[in-house]
């Protein structure tokens, strides 16, 4: 008896024996045949060290098999603590050589904002697939630079959007799939968190040319939902960046108050910011309304509806659901979730974003 995927690895194989060579096909052929990939991430800060490391140590169908660092100091550290082999530690420099190392299946860019562009190309070229954190780069030129890329060395981008992954989000969806409370009218958009002090103005999210900014940082939460829950694309924004910290906030956005107009005049209220606690999605139908709040927290997601109903799904970890689903794809051959696209088409809106602010007009997109 054989089942459908050994059919699918004989005849890959024979495939390739006759027509076909190459680096892409023999990585493709590699990933078929593994049951679980190896993800190195790049860049050891706090989201690779406290969140995805360890959520990577529940998937099943991904695993923590390499690092690359500037720091050795970390090298040495993670080492230790994940059990990782000096051949699959590298640095920002050798980092091309990832290329000869069939260890690593999958490269995290997990580095300051600004970064995303150039270690997701160099990791297609490596011949690597990517997972990529978002926003997926500074803007949408950028976007299509990194899909490209991974198109011609025909690997698959993914990017890091976990609340696309998240049961809570899945069913706003499902709500506007299914009109369940009819058509949308409105919608709500809020994602932010008080933060930074004097002691921090050094880090990059406070840098203009590291991708700093709240509108990058959190901003893309409040427009994803929106554009995830409206499911249409925006034609216009008009945004406002504003601070009450001006020292601090010199060169980047504290603070952004959009509206996304979309088609049949469905507009979502939206702000972010560094300044201030929000985290909320709140959908207003023609027959009733839903909610999430918290929208995009770790630790859980919840909502309600106008009627009552509980939007409470138990996720156990959304990084691990997140990075299982995209390993999966990656193994079965199937779409990304999030691919870079998707990515994409909020790095249009955020480009509009930021020009409506600095010329303090509407932007037809
Ligand atoms: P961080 O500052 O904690 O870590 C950044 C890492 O990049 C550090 O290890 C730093 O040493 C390294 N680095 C390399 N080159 C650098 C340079 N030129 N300047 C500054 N640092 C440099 O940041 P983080 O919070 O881990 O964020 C990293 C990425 O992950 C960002 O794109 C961010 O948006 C994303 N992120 C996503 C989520 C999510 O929920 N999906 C959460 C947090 C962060």
């Amino acid at each position: 008896m054989i089942n459908r995927r050994k059919f699918i690895l004989q005849s890959a194989a024979s495939i390739a024996g006759v027509t076909l060579a190459g680096n892409a096909f023999a990585n493709i052929l590699v990933h078929k045949k593994k049951e679980k990939l190896g993800v190195a991430l790049v860049g050891l800060g706090y989201y690779a060290a406290e969140i995805l490391a360890p959520a990577l140590q529940l998937a099943e169908h991904c695993y923590l098999a390499g690092i690359v660092t500037g720091n050795p100091e970390k090298a040495e550290k993670w080492k230790e603590k994940y059990n990782i082999p000096d051949k699959n530690i590298y640095d920002y420099q050798n980092f091309n050589s990832i290329a000869n190392n069939p260890d690593i299946d999958i490269i995290y860019v997990v580095l300051p904002n600004s970064l995303h562009k150039e270690f997701t190309v160099r990791g297609a070229k490596a011949g690597k697939h990517i997972f990529c954190e978002k926003p997926m780069a500074m803007n949408a030129a950028e976007c299509k630079i990194m899909i490209d890329a991974c198109n011609m060395n025909k690997v698959k981008l993914a990017i890091g959007y976990r609340m696309q992954h998240e049961p809570n989000m899945k069913k706003i969806i499902q709500f506007r799939k299914d009109l369940t409370y009819g058509k949308i009218i409105k919608v709500e958009a809020n994602a932010g968190f008080q933060g930074y002090s004097e002691k921090e103005k050094d880090i990059w999210r406070l840098k203009k040319n590291l991708g700093g900014g709240a509108m990058y940082d959190m901003g893309v939460y409040s427009l994803n939902g929106a554009r995830q829950s409206i499911g249409l694309e925006p034609t216009a924004v008009t945004a406002t960046a504003s601070t009450t910290r001006p020292t601090l906030f010199s060169e980047v956005d504290e603070t952004m108050a959009f509206n996304i107009e979309f088609p049949n005049g469905i507009v979502a209220a939206c702000q972010t910011s560094f300044g201030k606690n929000m985290n909320d999605l709140n959908v207003t139908c023609e027959k009733g309304w839903y909610k999430l709040n918290p929208m995009q927290h770790y630790s859980g997601v919840k909502g309600i509806t106008s009627d009552g109903i509980k939007i409470d799904f138990p996720i156990k970890n959304q990084q691990t659901k997140q990075m299982d689903d995209d390993a999966l794809s990656i193994i079965n051959g199937t779409a990304m979730l999030v691919p870079g696209e998707e990515g994409m088409k909020d790095m249009v809106v955020v480009d509009a974003i930021y020009k409506s602010a600095a010329e303090k007009k509407r932007i037809v997109i």
